[in-house]
């Protein structure tokens, strides 16, 4: 039912040096489902001179024909979509339901790349000089490192991997060794695609020797990271020391304002399935809700009472809305969270505690009365904890929702368009969803500012990141 835990490098899958090796765990049952090579030094080296490689021919590789090996890639994610989601929802813990959404997800995102390759469109700037010719073209950057999290283990990979390679540029992704099934999988049908040898690398290994020896290796000319704010500062600054270009998608504190004339039951149902979903583990999950004092009471009642129905368990079982914590780290996190929330003041309306002594299950928790002290209105939660925050004015809300230094996503219901738009404008976040979640789709960029990042993956943005300009100024032959 699981997958071989391997490298894949130079087009082999291989076991590296395996001179060490990590367990990777069941986060619904804390049982050990297979051990992960860990990268030596000799396999990175492997795999950066087979990204150079792989650089070389893929870069020579028309977008046209580019094109049609993605497709193809996005034609065996979706027959293999079943398999690739049993891996995740097994070394993840998220419901089946949410793996296949995710894995069968991947197919749009590569056909979106494979598309948006062939319109990598330079210029031709007219010229004083009639005798000269100015070319503004677009080329690959180059090999590019790329290191992805364990919440969306297909998600977070594909966006990179597709992005990348319908540039022509090569890639060496660090996937992540809590949760590497699914992301083979997903490697192995750009493998059985016909991607050339070299082109496409995935390795696991200690993140910090990974990160350190490619993003200092003079082949790696970009780095793409998504995880936490603190491990973004400290590969941005090693990259700009070898100034590498970089996109970081990074930690989030997002928003969610309720005004008083929105509709309240719709905002209290998709409230409460954007921040369970992944047991809240979504660097765009609401994480401050922000409701009107006119509807604070009827908002509070209908979300605690839909958190509270949620039915928690192994994500296999077929009932089951919300899984275990993919890690135990998480649960220490959340369980600090809250005693420190407790203890300045909050109420729990519902949740509250972890489930059971077996995996890593924590209930759905509402909080009231969380003082702005608490450390859980300042700190990515990255878990399933909401506490709900009462407002009276519009103003007043805004400068609250701008005050953290994140600004990845931001939530806001209101009947009104003059609000809605005074929301969107005013917000400040890389993206704001109005009476909807309409995130993270393949046309769409996705991205933060402030500590949350900087770049977007998605979108012509999203191929953009793995281009750059190159001017050519010609007298004719
Ligand atoms: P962490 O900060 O140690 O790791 C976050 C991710 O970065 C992991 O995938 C990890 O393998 C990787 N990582 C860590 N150090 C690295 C390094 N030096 N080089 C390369 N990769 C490195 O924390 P964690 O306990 O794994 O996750 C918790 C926090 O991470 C959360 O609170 C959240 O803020 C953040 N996170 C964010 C996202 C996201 O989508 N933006 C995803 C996962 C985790």
């Amino acid at each position: 039912m699981y997958t071989d835990l391997l490298f894949y490098i130079d087009g082999a899958w291989t076991l590296g040096e395996a001179d060490r090796t990590a367990a990777v765990v069941n986060p619904a049952t804390g049982e050990e489902i297979g051990r992960l090579p860990l990268a030596s030094r000799k396999d990175l080296d492997s795999a950066l001179a087979a990204a150079e490689r792989g650089f070389a021919i893929w870069s020579a590789t028309s977008a046209y024909d580019r094109s049609a090996i993605l497709r193809r890639a996005a034609a065996l994610v979706r027959e293999r979509h079943e398999h690739m989601a049993r891996c995740m929802t097994l070394d993840q813990g998220k419901p089946l339901g949410e793996s296949t959404l995710e894995a069968k997800s991947a197919a749009d995102h590569i056909e979106w790349y494979a598309e948006e390759g062939r319109r990598a469109y330079g210029r031709i700037v007219p010229s004083r000089n009639p005798a000269v010719r100015q070319l503004v073209v677009r080329e690959p950057v180059g090999p590019v490192a790329a290191f992805t999290p364990w919440n969306f283990p297909i998600n977070q990979a594909v966006r990179k991997i597709a992005g990348a390679l319908a540039a022509g540029c090569s890639l060496i992704i660090k996937a992540p060794e809590e949760a590497p099934g699914s992301v083979i999988e997903l490697v192995r049908c750009f493998h059985d695609a016909g991607v050339p040898a070299g082109v496409l690398n995935l390795v696991f290994g200690i993140p910090e020797e990974v990160s350190d020896y490619l993003i200092r290796s003079p082949i790696i000319r970009k780095v793409s990271f998504t995880g936490s704010t603190a491990v973004g500062r400290k590969l941005g600054a090693l990259a700009a020391e070898h100034l590498k270009l970089t996109t970081m998608e990074l930690g989030g504190h997002a928003p969610f304002i309720v005004c008083a004339d929105a509709d309240v039951e719709a905002a209290a149902a998709l409230a409460c399935t954007l921040k369970f979903r992944n047991a809240g583990q979504v660097c765009a999950s609401p994480s401050r809700f922000y409701i009107h004092d006119t509807v604070f009471d009827a908002f509070s009642r209908r979300f605690a009472e839909l958190a509270g129905q949620l039915k928690v368990g192994d994500g296999f079982a077929a009932d089951s809305q919300m899984g275990p914590l993919a890690n135990a780290r998480r649960v220490k996190a959340v369980e600090e969270l809250l005693a420190d929330a407790s203890a300045a003041g909050a109420r729990v309306l519902c949740g509250g505690q972890r489930i059971g002594d077996k995996g890593n299950f924590f209930a759905p928790t509402v909080l009231v009365d969380t003082p702005a002290e608490a450390r859980l209105l300042h700190e990515e939660p990255f878990g399933p904890v909401a506490p709900l925050l009462r407002f009276h004015d519009l103003d007043a809300v805004i400068r609250d929702a701008n005050s953290l230094d994140y600004g990845l996503a931001a939530f806001a219901f209101t009947a009104s368009l003059k609000t809605a738009t005074e929301l969107g404008n005013r917000l400040q976040s890389g993206m704001v969803s109005i009476n909807h979640f309409g995130l993270a789709l393949p046309e769409t960029p996705f991205g933060g500012i402030k500590a949350s990042g900087h770049g977007s993956e998605g979108g012509s943005e999203g191929l953009e990141a793995y281009l750059t300009t190159k001017f050519i100024s010609q007298v004719g032959c």
